[in-house]
């Protein structure tokens, strides 16, 4: 077991006046509190509690101060104070909150004053979405934070640790891929190649796939219902809970791929490339567009962390036509149906094939041919037929436009 620490960013999403000149209150109490432990050179936390006690900080900051005095007066032998520092936060201080149904996705409570706190949007650090779905599934442990504001932006930067297994050291071509496919018919299909190149059996989570469309289509209808009717407070709540349940199952599944690498000597899960990943549904809805690579993110976020805590390496290969190609020919086919996909070449062996274990092998062999790595890789001609970008959720344009197609059925 080894211990990852990493510094959260989070960017405080423009605060209104009133937040803004919260926050500066708590800072210049802060500075001032801290001043005055420095000035009357506190060098243990009894001596620092004695002074800070008397502001009105809360008590996470207070707290803080008291570890961080005594070391800026004996350890780091401080001549004297800079007046830009951070406001510092023990752990617990802060809480973070997921609200996926909304165009900003992250809340963080920031403590104010004793018994009084500050909820406010922020949009974290897009690379750091794993560590944010183990934070908030509880399998990452938050540690002190810090509040400062940078050219009329204010940032939270939050220790968080986690504990993970040590990949053994097999080589990169001695492991065995195994291919992650993430659709809507399947939620998740994974699939690998044995010992000899022969398929084993794929593991599909379909039902999973159908639970996540009805709850979404339940959230939508409902939400509609409800804003019609004036009642946003019971809609809101009502969503939460939706949102809740789509987590829960995206946690369960996430668990089980991890499990399934397990099983398998040597693996390596074989992820397509989010930078480059295409629209290759057909989505009509904007929203759905922003819900599918919410998903998407979602999930590979998830399955990323799981992985790491148990040695498991990740890699990730370009997403391009790993649909659309035949697993056996190369050939591109289509799909008549949405689970179903045919090869044309009539020389080819395979006629049907299930769509989504087919784009699971191709995620997996193309880590064999050595096209991971994705991001080398400039991207094809193939932008005309693909239609557009799937981007990630912190695509800005679906957040920017998401107030029109609120209430867009999703199913
Ligand atoms: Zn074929």
């Amino acid at each position: 077991m080894t211990e990852l620490t990493k510094t959260l960013e989070l960017k405080l999403i423009e605060p209104n006046a009133h937040k803004r000149r919260k926050l500066r209150e708590t800072r210049e109490t802060y500075q001032h509190a801290l001043q005055d432990a420095f000035d009357q050179n506190c060098t243990t936390q009894t001596e620092a509690n004695d002074v800070v006690v008397t502001y009105d900080l809360s008590g996470y900051a207070k707290n803080a101060l008291k570890k961080y005095v005594p070391q800026l007066t004996t350890t780091y032998n401080a001549g004297d104070l800079h007046d830009d520092h951070p406001v510092r936060f023990t752990n617990e201080g802060l809480r973070l909150d997921h609200k996926p149904e909304n165009a900003v996705e992250w809340y963080v409570k920031i403590p104010h004053h004793e018994d009084y706190h500050l909820w406010m949007p922020a949009q974290p650090n897009p690379e750091q979405r794993e560590w944010l779905e183990a934070v908030n599934a509880g399998d990452a442990e938050m540690g002190e934070s810090r509040l400062f504001e940078r050219e009329g932006t204010w940032f939270l930067h939050v220790t968080a640790t986690r504990d993970v297994e040590e990949c053994s050291g097999v080589s990169a071509e001695e492991r065995t891929p195994i291919g992650v496919d993430i659709g809507e018919a399947s939620l998740v299909t994974v699939c690998h190649r044995d010992d000899h190149g022969s398929l084993t059996a794929p593991e599909l989570w379909a039902d999973e796939g159908k639970t996540v469309r009805q709850l979404r289509k339940t959230y939508f209808t409902a939400k509609r219902r409800l804003q019609t009717r004036g009642s946003e407070r019971i809609a809101e709540s009502f969503g939460d809970d939706v949102w809740n349940q789509i987590d829960d199952v995206f946690h369960r599944v996430t668990r089980e791929v991890v499990e399934y690498a397990e099983s398998v000597k040597n693996p390596v899960l074989v992820l397509e490339d989010l930078t480059y990943i295409r629209e290759s549904m057909d989505y009509g809805e904007f929203m759905n567009r922003r819900l599918h690579g919410w998903g998407f993110a979602k999930l590979h976020a998830q399955i990323r962390y799981k992985a790491v805590e148990k040695g498991i390496p990740v890699d990730t290969v370009n997403p391009r036509n790993t649909s659309k190609e035949c697993h056996a020919c190369g050939e591109v086919g289509y799909r008549p149906r949405q689970a179903t996909f045919t090869c044309p070449n009539d020389a080819c062996w395979m006629d049907e094939y299930q769509a989504d274990v087919n784009g699971a092998i191709n995620i997996a062999d193309r880590y064999l041919i050595g096209e991971s790595h994705s991001r080398e890789h400039t991207d094809g001609d193939d932008s005309a037929e693909d239609g557009g970008r799937l981007t990630a959720p912190q695509d800005t344009q679906a957040d920017a436009t998401r107030q029109e197609t609120l209430g867009t059925d999703a199913s």
